[in-house]
C-alpha cells in the first residue's frame, strides 16, 4: 500500500514515513504542496496524510485541487492542536478524516488502514482467502489456523493479491504498491517473492498470467 505523506518539517515527517513502513506502508514523502500535487497527478495512492501548513502551497490548497480534478484518494489531515476551525475546513473540502498534533502513529496507522477499507467497501478488517487469513492490523497470517511467518515485502505482496483477488497485477504494478520514493527495487523481486510465497502458502495460490503478471483468484466461498 503506498501512501503519500506531506509534511514540511523534517524531523516529524521523517518519524511518520518511519512509523508508516514499520506498519507495511511504502512512503513518498513530499516535503511541499507543489511537490505534494506533482504526486498526486503521476502515481495512484492509496491514502494521502496531509499536512496543513506548507511552503509553496498550502495543505488545504493542495486538497481543493486535488478534489476539484476528482482525485478521490482517501486524505487524513495533519492539524495543530486548537485550530476547530481549519479541521472543519479541511473536511468540509473533501478531507476524510483528522489528526491532531501530537498523535500516536499507532493510531495514524489504524486510521489509515481504516479509510483504505472505507474507500474499497470492505467491510471486514481480516481479508480470507479459503483457510488463508491476513490481517493488516496484526500483520500476521494464518493458514488452516496455523501462523506462516512471511517477510514485509512477502506480506504486501499477499496483501495486494488478496486486496485485488480476481484482478491480475502487473509486476510493475506490484512494484508501485511496494516500494516508495528512495527505496530500491532489486531486479527480479517480485518473482522471488511470489516464489516464497508460493512455497510457504501453497503452489497454486498465486497464478502466473504470462505475460501480464500474478493474481489470486477471487475465493467460491
Ligand atoms: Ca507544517
Amino acid at each position: 500500500m503506498r501512501i503519500l505523506l506531506v509534511e514540511d518539517d523534517k524531523l516529524l515527517g521523517d518519524g511518520i514515513r518511519t512509523g508508516l513502513m514499520q506498519g507495511g506502508f511504502a512512503v513518498d514523502w513530499a516535503k511541499d504542496g507543489r511537490e505534494a500535487e506533482l504526486a498526486l497527478a503521476g502515481e495512484p495512492y492509496e491514502a494521502v496524510v496531509l499536512d496543513l501548513g506548507l511552503p509553496r502551497l498550502s495543505g488545504m490548497d493542495v486538497l481543493r485541487r486535488a478534489r476539484g480534478a476528482k482525485n478521490p484518494v482517501p486524505i487524513l489531515i495533519l492539524t495543530a492542536r486548537d485550530t476547530v476551525g481549519d479541521r472543519v475546513a479541511g473536511l468540509d473540502a473533501g478531507a476524510d478524516d483528522y489528526l491532531v498534533k501530537p498523535f500516536d502513529l499507532a493510531e495514524l496507522r489504524a486510521r489509515l488502514r481504516a479509510l483504505v477499507r472505507r474507500a474499497r467497501n470492505q467491510v471486514e478488517p481480516v481479508l480470507s482467502h479459503g483457510t488463508l487469513k491476513l490481517d493488516p492490523a496484526g500483520r500476521s497470517v494464518t493458514m488452516e489456523g496455523t501462523a506462516v511467518e512471511l517477510s514485509a515485502r512477502e506480506f504486501a505482496i499477499l496483501h495486494e493479491l488478496l486486496l485485488n483477488a480476481g484482478r491480475v497485477l502487473s509486476k510493475a504494478q506490484l512494484e508501485q504498491k511496494l516500494y516508495g520514493w528512495g527505496e530500491e527495487i532489486e531486479s527480479n523481486a517480485v518473482e522471488v517473492f511470489v516464489h516464497h510465497l508460493r512455497r510457504k502458502l501453497a503452489p497454486e495460490l498465486i497464478r502466473t498470467v504470462r505475460g501480464v503478471g500474478y493474481m489470486i483468484p477471487k475465493a467460491s466461498a
